[in-house]
């Protein structure tokens, strides 16, 4: 935290929100990806007071999101008082589309469109969140990746995640981790962001995915004029659930 806290003040920043992970149920090589919130929180009270001078921490939580989850999910956000909630798929159907095996003996685009629907499943199930992550973060890990992706090709399946986002007024986030992946564009795709501001959506906050210091405000540069050319006039900053809109 605290090399991520003087990267962040070498790069000019004066707020920085931390969202670590937090996917009830999951286990991968043994490790349950849950964060000790109260270490988290404590930490962060320690870091808050040495660098009230330079740097604005905000505690933010990204949450796996999946139907079954739902009252936990609900439990830990009413019991922590968070800044800023991210909701993400991070598996589909209970499968990782980390891995390869989610995709043997399937057809990428199958795989795809699986992802895309979960959207409004977790939804349903669960929506007390304030953006959804990286909303296309399955063409990071698929066989071709986004060689083969686009809006249009899964046009249904993406206005309809993007609907369910409106209708509980849920925003997106935008991911610049997509080009540190190599995708050429962030998750999601500029077009996505798009057509969530022509549907009506608003909320857009930025993050860098960043799980190292060198990750931190990846490409943020980029984003001023990627927003603007998708119709946004701002972002938005969450501090105690509430948003601020913030002029680009
Ligand atoms: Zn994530």
């Amino acid at each position: 935290m605290a090399a991520m806290i003087e990267e962040g003040i070498r790069l000019g920043l004066t707020s920085m929100c931390f969202t670590e992970h937090v996917d009830y149920g999951y286990v991968a090589d043994g490790l349950e990806f849950v964060t000790d919130l109260s270490a988290y929180k404590a930490e962060l009270e320690r870091y808050r007071a040495l660098y009230s001078d330079s740097m604005e921490l905000l505690f933010g939580i990204e949450l796996g999101l999946t139907p079954s989850l739902a009252e936990m999910l609900s439990a830990c956000v009413k019991n922590w008082k968070f800044d800023f909630v991210i909701g993400s798929s991070h598996t589909v159907h209970g499968a990782d589309p980390y891995y390869p095996s989610f995709y043997e003996g399937r057809r990428e685009e199958d795989c795809y469109r699986e992802y895309f629907q979960t959207v409004r499943e977790n939804l349903e199930a669960f929506s007390d969140i304030d953006v959804y992550g990286h909303l296309d973060y399955v063409v990071r890990y698929g066989p071709s990746r986004n060689a083969f992706y686009s809006y249009e090709t899964y046009r249904d399946e993406i206005d309809d995640a993007l609907e369910a986002l409106i209708d509980h007024g849920v925003g997106l986030e935008l991911n610049t981790a997509g080009y540190k992946y190599g995708l050429g564009a962030p998750n999601p795709h500029p077009d996505i962001l798009r057509r969530y501001r022509q549907l009506g959506g608003e909320i857009v906050t930025v993050g860098s995915d960043g799980h190292a210091p060198e990750h931190l405000a990846y490409d943020f540069h980029r984003v001023r004029d990627l927003l603007l050319s998708c119709g946004f006039r701002y972002y938005t900053v969450f501090r105690n659930r509430k948003p601020e809109f913030i002029k680009l």
